[in-house]
């Protein structure tokens, strides 16, 4: 890690540090953890920073891949050398324009929410005269492990329910332009524990086979998602999963016979392990205040820069990296942001270092979910610095600019005046 008061002296904060070695560590931790013949695909939300998809996608051995949903993240991932080959795009609320600018893209791979995301894949690729291929994403029914983020076995705008296939299924099978080539789950995000993780992803490989047979189709492809975990904005280290590859390889023998020759190919997808441990968020004491017996640290870096789910209700669990001058963290405070919201908590009551203002503090893990999950808009201040390290080195640093200055006007012209003026 570069030296934290360097880059704030240097570049100034709020700036996020991604570490390209860490990404690359990552990748290759999660691929040996895997059945070899694996694809892996990195959810693009996570951290689109082009620079760290370039590294993912130039890491040997079998090429990663990119899980996309939006046209943005499409461009991200191009910008990030990605071929439209290589790219998933899922999500429940596609519309025909993102899906024809995603096909002329030459991205032919589409996860499937419902019926009529199916349909309107289909009359879109019908229009540029192309195939569809289509993962269905499943909402199954059941669940195995008791898991931290759950995403099916409820109602959910994700996925066709589980227990509605055999009905709907020749339905599915008969839409213009599209192939089924598999099914996409995605029922668990950053396990609790390798238990969890394992118990989830066989049970996924259980009901694919089910559904291989409902379908009455042999599938090409099935994304059994993820589920990997990695510390976020706390400290500690990604888990290295050693029963996992056997586990999946067995459930896979028992019942998807061709998989070791690639029928179908197996895919699982993750973000946060990918690059949650190669950044560091480096932020500025700006103010100390204590209220009622309370202390509250404010910092440069609020949920305008990091943990904008915290605004949402959704506290972080934020520590602050053990300093080199070896101050404990001792006290309790309150860590908060600059911004005009009582939402902006960073950290309730957390343990910190006695700190002043001007010292410099780094909030670990925060390479997945940093400005992308963040409410880089509100009250107008500047985005932070994204600066890349390699080695020790400097790369690169960069600001996303999202002020006034960048607004390009939308031809309207073609509008009748009728709208302006009843406006
Ligand atoms: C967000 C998302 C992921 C990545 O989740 P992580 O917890 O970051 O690994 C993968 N797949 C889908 C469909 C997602 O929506």
């Amino acid at each position: 890690m570069i030296d934290p008061a360097l880059v704030a002296e240097r570049f100034g904060t709020p700036a996020f540090v991604y570490d390209l070695d860490r990404v690359r560590a990552a990748r290759t931790d999660l691929a040996t953890a895997l059945p070899e013949e694996f694809e892996i695909f990195y959810a693009v939300k996570a951290n689109p920073h082009p620079d760290i998809l370039r590294e993912l996608r130039s890491v040997p051995g079998k090429a990663t891949r990119a899980e996309i949903s939006s046209t943005g993240e499409l461009e991200a991932a191009l910008a990030g050398g990605f071929a439209g080959a290589d790219i998933l795009y899922t999500g429940p609320g596609k519309t025909a324009g993102e899906i024809a600018e995603a096909l002329s893209a030459g991205v032919r791979l589409f996860s499937v929410e419902s019926l009529g995301d199916l349909r309107r894949i289909g009359a879109t690729a019908a229009s540029a005269g192309v195939i569809a291929h289509c993962l269905l994403r499943i909402n199954s029914a059941t669940s195995s492990a008791s898991t931290s983020i759950r995403m099916t076995g409820t109602p959910s705008q994700f996925g066709f329910d589980s227990e509605t296939i055999p009905e709907i299924s020749d339905e599915i099978l008969s839409v213009p332009a599209t192939k089924i080539d598999g099914a996409h789950f995605y029922s668990l995000s950053n396990a609790r524990d390798e238990e969890s993780l394992v118990a989830e992803l066989l049970h996924t490989i259980d009901c694919a086979a089910t559904l291989q047979s409902q379908l009455g189709i042999a599938f090409e492809l099935l994304d059994i998602g993820g589920g990997f975990a990695a510390p976020y904005a706390s400290i500690g280290e990604r888990p290295l999963y050693s029963n996992l590859g056997a586990a999946l390889r067995s459930a896979l023998d028992a019942n998807f016979g061709g998989w070791r020759e690639g029928a179908p190919k197996i895919a699982v997808e993750s973000g946060r392990y990918l690059v949650g441990d190669s950044g560091d968020l480096v932020t500025t004491v700006v103010n100390l205040k204590d209220s009622r017996g309370k202390r509250f640290v404010v910092a440069d870096a609020g949920i305008n820069t990091f943990g904008g789910m915290s605004g949402l209700g959704r506290l972080l669990p934020v520590a602050v990296r053990p300093r080199e001058d070896g101050r404990p963290a001792d006290q309790k405070a309150s860590l908060v942001g600059p911004l005009c919201t009582p939402g902006d908590m960073l950290g309730r009551d957390i343990a910190l270092p006695a700190l002043e203002p001007d010292d410099v503090v780094v909030v670990p893990n925060a390479g997945a979910y940093g400005p992308t999950a963040s409410l880089l808009m509100f009250l107008g201040r500047p985005a932070p610095v994204e600066i890349v390290v390699r080695g020790g080195e400097v790369l690169g640093a960069t600001r996303l600019r999202h002020t006034r200055e960048n607004v390009r006007a939308i031809e309207n012209s073609a509008l009748p005046t009728e709208v302006g003026a009843s406006a």
